[in-house]
């Protein structure tokens, strides 16, 4: 699926300007809930393969096989803790969440652990101390426990939360699925709209400050559940996003300090 013209126009003019003051971007790939090698897995580290980065898989400890790390061995892509099992701990009427206030601090602490060693186990020491909260969210409560986890960059999702010390953020700002009502691709448009206001926050951020750089712009993915549509976008994007001078792809471990 190529870009029409006019799906790309706002986008095209947005890196226009971003080229005019001479900047480069970083932007990260974080793609989320692998837990066993698979056609679909292939498919996302074969398009990551083709733009010289490694994407950052954010792997679920409690679920994830051996034949995932043995698959990985080769270095197609880093990895990160996800949460423990995915599952959802959140109180009846609130949105999902793994690590909620509701927990108890005893009980956030023994997930992350049992998380550290069940990565330990399958990864050894191929794996990066960063943590991904399932659904992207954390109980603030809790954030203290990470650093103390051994954990040393937290990635959630859009503006970046308040961290305790120790701990580095590296968010995703841009998610290419619509999970309501029903889970499919969320469009070209809206994908491109998004992606062009974060590259203009940041152009304009770097302009206001007189900074060199601004946050990296991480890109969120879920191979497991992308539609055609979905695979048609993420290689249309990445094709037309490596032409671009005004962006660069990025391995996330080049993010971390
Ligand atoms: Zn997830």
């Amino acid at each position: 699926m190529p870009f029409s013209r006019s799906d790309l126009q706002p986008l095209a003019e947005e890196l226009s300007r971003a080229a005019d003051q001479g900047l480069s971007l970083p932007i990260w790939w974080r793609d989320d809930d692998a837990v066993h090698p698979s056609a679909k897995l292939e498919r996302l580290v074969t398009l990551t393969d083709q733009l010289g980065i490694r994407p950052l898989l954010a792997v679920i400890p409690a679920k994830a096989s051996p034949a995932l790390a043995d698959w990985l061995s080769g270095g197609a892509a880093d990895v990160a803790q996800h949460g423990y099992a995915h599952a959802n701990h959140a109180p009846t009427g609130s949105k999902s969440c793994e690590f909620p206030a509701s927990l108890s601090t005893d009980e956030a602490r023994r997930l992350l652990r049992d998380g550290r060693r069940r990565m330990d186990a399958i990864f050894g020491r191929a794996w990066l101390p960063i943590f991904v909260p399932p659904w992207n969210r954390f109980g603030e409560a809790h954030r203290a426990l990470l650093p103390a986890c051994g954990f040393k960059v937290y990635s959630g999702f859009g503006e970046v939360a308040a961290l305790p010390e120790g701990l580095q953020p590296l968010n995703v700002h841009i998610d290419i699925m619509r999970w309501r009502p029903e889970r499919r691709f969320l469009g070209t448009e809206a994908c491109l709209a998004a992606l062009t206001r974060e590259i203009a926050l940041r152009r304009e951020t770097i302009s206001a400050k007189g900074t060199a750089t601004a946050e990296p712009l991480g890109l969120m993915t879920h191979h497991l559940v992308h539609d055609e549509e979905a695979w048609a976008f993420l290689e249309a994007l990445a094709e037309y996003l490596a032409s671009a001078p005004a962006m660069r792809w990025v391995s996330a471990v080049n993010l971390v300090n």
